[in-house]
């Protein structure tokens, strides 16, 4: 396969779309918890990694290899490690670098559950400062001796905060940390962080990878070239010896398997499935997510956040870093939670669920949800007030989704 053929072309027939055992097309379901062998020996050297081989799914299987295989490729990286939700994969990749006083520097618009996470990881020690922005100048005013990785979403869900991953990549570099970048709202359709300087790449899975809302699942791609100083990482000493591989390896062979966090073999079936018709998703909910905000931007009494608006802060990277996309959420505020749930009530097609990514529009009013424990500083540090509607937008017909929120913010006027 040449590098140089299209994105769609690569997806679809790259290397890891072939030598499935019995010449499969797509990778075959291992749905088994363990792997049998003929002797003992055989067994004892796949456990001593003498021998190539599987032996218990939480610790490798190869429908989670051919999913692994293929969003490494996607995201140009060395390895990748496939876990069973966006969350496993973002505590797993923390932990594998972070140990009882260290510290993170993460922006603060993340997605609610990244930010409860945080919280947990200060009862076991690990102290995360978060910054309104990560941004050249704010992270490397907070880099202390302490700090082991840098942490932010590319696109914020749902504050749409876009990293400028090549200057923020720079700082952390020179202060010999690594920066982290989950990617989940981007896809490596959009862009590929790896390409922009980031060292590791997180997904939820659940989202746009897999596409169809029919599993949960989250990936970790390492670039495989940060140089860890061991004396400064010292929770990878142990791993010194595989130099540039050394987070890897631990994630891999200690951090993932021993908290237990797989991919589900189906999971990783229905994603790899789901991923082929990634870039045919996004550009269509990348245009229906432009024409509905552009709609709803021109009622009055409605104000909207999206990237393609001339006005949204954050506008300029659309063409500095997203290659023209402006992604698939966008935000409005309705003046009110009284009429926000008027609106998302009145809706026809927009399903009301707690998502981003589906094939189908969904709708959820983050304050009453997703920010529910979050107190008011947080959700509003998120882009999230009382009267923000959240919309991750579907493929279905433009006109038909702008008929339908526009219907709905009209009627809920007279409520
Ligand atoms: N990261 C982002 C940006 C998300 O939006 C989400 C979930 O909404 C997650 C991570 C967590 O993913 P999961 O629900 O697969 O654990």
């Amino acid at each position: 396969m040449k590098e140089e053929c299209g994105f769609n072309t690569k997806l679809l027939h790259g290397k890891y779309t072939k030598g499935f055992g019995q010449r499969e097309i797509l990778p075959p379901i291992s749905q088994v918890t363990a792997f049998q062998y003929e002797s003992m020996e055989e067994l004892e050297k796949v456990f001593a990694h003498k021998s190539m081989g599987y032996a218990y799914t939480r610790i490798g299987n190869p429908t989670l290899a051919a999913f692994e295989q293929k969003i490494c490729a996607l995201e140009g990286g060395a390895g990748a490690v496939s876990c069973g939700s966006g969350m496993a994969a973002i505590s797993s990749a923390l932990l594998a670098v972070c140990e009882s006083g260290d510290e993170i520097i993460a922006g603060s618009g993340l997605y609610g559950g990244t930010i409860d996470l945080f919280h947990d990881l200060e009862k076991l020690g690990i102290h995360t400062i978060f910054l309104n922005g990560l941004t050249k100048e704010s992270v490397e005013e907070h880099i202390t001796e302490k700090t082991k990785v840098v942490f932010g979403e590319l696109i914020s869900n749902p504050s749409l905060t876009v990293m400028d991953v090549p200057a923020v990549a720079e700082v952390a570099h020179n202060a010999g940390i690594p920066l982290f970048v989950d990617a989940t709202t981007v896809t490596p359709y959009i862009v590929r962080p790896l390409s922009l300087g980031a060292d590791v790449v997180i997904h939820s899975t659940s989202k746009y990878i897999n596409g169809g809302g029919n599993a949960i699942g989250g990936i970790i791609v390492d670039s495989g070239r940060f140089p860890w100083d061991f004396d400064k990482h010292k929770a990878l000493a142990e791993y010194k010896k595989y130099g540039r591989m050394a987070f890897l390896l631990r994630l891999r062979t200690d951090i993932w398997e021993n908290l237990g966090g797989c991919m589900a073999p189906m999971n990783a079936y229905l994603s790899c499935i789901g991923v082929d018709t990634l870039g045919l998703r996004m550009d269509r909910i990348c245009e229906n997510a432009d024409a509905l905000a552009h709609a709803l931007d021109a009622e009055e009494d409605i104000t909207v956040s999206y990237l393609t608006l001339p006005e949204h802060p954050f506008h300029e990277y659309v063409e500095k870093e997203l290659n023209g996309y402006g992604g698939g959420i966008f935000t409005f505020r309705a003046g009110s939670k009284e009429r926000a749930f008027r609106i998302i009530n009145g809706l026809k097609y927009a399903l009301i669920a707690s998502n981003i990514g589906d094939l189908r529009t969904l709708v959820i009013h983050p304050a009453s949800t997703l920010y529910i424990h979050s107190g008011r500083e947080g959700m509003e540090a998120a882009g999230v007030f009382d009267d923000t509607i959240r919309v991750s937008v579907g493929i279905e017909n433009k006109e038909d989704l702008v008929a339908d929120f526009l219907d709905a913010v009209r009627e809920s006027r007279q409520g």
